[in-house]
């Protein structure tokens, strides 16, 4: 089974962008890219797809999820996280919010 960390290893070793260390705009910009390219293929799913998830959108969404999470560990790196620590913070708050029946709503800190 491969970890957060050990995924995040292997992510840096391909980041080979300008200013690698003291860059957060780097993987910011390239997360909300790689984000939109995935609505952007649901938009054409229900546009000229009739709304059909096929088996090649599916693999193709799958990648571009991994495209999204290369881009996580590279901010999570720049910011001085470990991925494992962003995704053990973000169970433990999900976790916490589902326990005081708190999912629902808004607020970054409810
Ligand atoms: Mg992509």
């Amino acid at each position: 089974m491969l970890t957060f960390n050990e995924y995040a290893d292997n992510a840096h070793k391909t980041a080979l962008y300008p200013d690698r260390g003291d860059n957060i705009y780097y993987p910011a910009f390239g997360l909300c890219g790689e984000s939109g390219e995935i609505a952007e293929k649901i938009k054409k799913m229900i546009r000229d797809g009739d709304g059909i998830l096929t088996d090649e959108l599916r693999s193709s969404l799958a990648k571009e999820l991994g495209d999204v999470l290369w881009y996580i560990a590279a901010l999570s790196h720049e910011i001085g996280f470990e991925l494992e620590d962003i995704a053990k913070m973000n169970n433990e708050k999900l976790l916490d919010r589902l326990a005081r029946n708190k999912i629902k709503g808004s607020g970054d800190d409810r």
